[in-house]
């Protein structure tokens, strides 16, 4: 379907996709995620949590809906914006999960849809589409966080491959993913933005070695990454040698949406619906408490408002009317917003929430998801970071 759809296409579209919703969304995978193992990341050495699971996921893939709106010959939708829009709609009504969670989705993909060869697409995609294989991200080094340019591992040309030496950090789930998305210096001499090329290659060739890093919350989502001696194929160059930040900062733009997007979780983690389970309702219905009822009431005010703001965002987007840095904007505030929501289930689930360890699978979960949170204004950029992009390219601030 295409994005002028008429609003009959529409209607017709909205109810053939509740039905095939209902009837293909295992039960199991209506209910709210509660811990980390909720969430299919995929990949080459995924282990299904359930065979629902597994089922959500194969039917929504079949479907291309795993990525509604790429193309179908690169394993997506092909569907047009209108109907993505929909389809969100009718899952958040019934309380779908999402079928698989990934930054081959969240972020190569986008970039490789704008920057990749036809061959690193039908190569790729596809195997994303699926959950084939798990990707992760190689950008931050010990010197090069917010200052990203400043990388320094290397990568030699050596004809018909390059040979990468170096150090990433803060990689996430890197001993778990099977490829990597990599920005390395190809170039010492140039200005430092100028000599970065953007490489793909296996996390399972020679070299590669990753050491897990321990979290506040006990779990160890990222690693330190090290290269010696990596052999990658020229092939798995994107784009044009030391034009790698042009792609870098593109992806960069996926990413913060997407982590912005956690700011508009109400379908998967109602904090009014968490809260009532937990201290009941009054005689009138009501959070039977007046304090924490109304914090909630604020806050889901704010989460609709966020959600309305993600909403405009997506259409200037497709009109091709919107400012690049405004995905700053979407990483600050959704950022903000569920750390808040988190600070509200703890406040909601009292001494109970402070659980760390127990025989129940959900005991501890909602304690480290909480922590967990306390990165969300560090990954993907600082929030310090995104108020300096929001000063500088949106309000064009003297002296930003
Ligand atoms: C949970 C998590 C997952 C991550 N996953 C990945 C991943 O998969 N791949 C990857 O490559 N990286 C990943 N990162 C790294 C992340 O991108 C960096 O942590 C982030 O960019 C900040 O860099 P840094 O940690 O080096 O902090 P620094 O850049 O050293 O910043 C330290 C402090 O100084 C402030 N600061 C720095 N520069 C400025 C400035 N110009 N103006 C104002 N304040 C400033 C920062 O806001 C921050 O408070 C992850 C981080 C976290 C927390």
């Amino acid at each position: 379907m295409s994005d002028t759809a008429t609003s009959a296409s529409i209607d017709a579209f909205r109810a053939e996709t509740r039905a095939w919703l209902q009837a293909n969304c295992p039960p199991e995978m209506r209910r709210p995620v509660v811990n980390e193992d909720d969430t299919c990341w995929g990949g080459r050495r995924w282990k299904f949590q359930s065979d629902a699971q597994r089922q959500w996921l194969e039917r929504m893939a079949e479907r291309g809906w795993t990525v509604p709106d790429w193309p179908r010959e690169y394993g997506g939708g092909g569907l047009g914006k209108e109907q993505v829009k929909v389809l969100r709609e009718e899952m958040r009504a019934l309380g779908c999960r999402s079928p698989l969670d990934s930054f081959g989705i969240w972020m190569l993909g986008p970039a490789l849809l704008k920057y990749g060869s036809h061959e690193q697409k039908l190569e790729h995609l596809p195997k994303i589409a699926r959950g084939e294989i798990r990707w992760c991200q190689g950008y931050s080094e010990p010197n090069a966080g917010s200052d990203l340019a400043s990388l320094q591992t290397r990568a030699e040309d050596k004809g018909d491959h390059f040979l990468v030496n170096g150090q990433k950090i803060w990689t996430s789930y890197a001993d778990k993913a099977d490829w990597i998305f990599c920005l390395v210096r190809t170039d010492f001499s140039a200005k430092k933005h100028d000599g970065i090329s953007f490489v793909l290659f296996d996390m399972a060739s020679p070299g590669v070695t990753t050491r897990p890093i321990t979290l506040i919350s006990g779990k160890s989502p990222f690693c330190e990454t090290f290269f010696d001696n990596v052999q990658v194929p020229r092939g798995n160059l994107v784009g044009e040698m030391n034009r790698g930040w042009e792609i870098a900062k593109y992806l960069l733009t996926h990413e913060r949406n997407m982590i912005g997007a956690i700011g508009d979780r109400g379908a998967s983690r109602p904090v009014a619906k968490i809260a009532a389970a937990k201290i009941g309702l009054d005689a009138a219905g009501r959070l039977d408490d007046p304090l924490l009822r109304a914090q909630i009431a604020g806050f889901e005010v704010d989460e609709t408002a966020f959600r309305a703001l993600m909403e405009r965002a997506g259409d200037l987007a497709r009109q091709g009317d919107i400012n690049p840095a405004f995905s700053s904007v979407l990483k600050y505030y959704g950022a903000e917003l569920n750390k808040r929501r988190f600070e509200l289930s703890m406040q909601a689930a009292g001494s109970d929430g402070l659980e760390w360890e127990g025989e129940r699978s959900t005991d501890g979960a909602l304690a480290r998801a909480w922590l967990r949170t306390k990165a969300n204004s560090i990954e993907g950029g600082t929030s310090e970071v995104q108020l300096n992009i929001i000063t500088k390219r949106i309000l064009d601030l003297p002296g930003a």
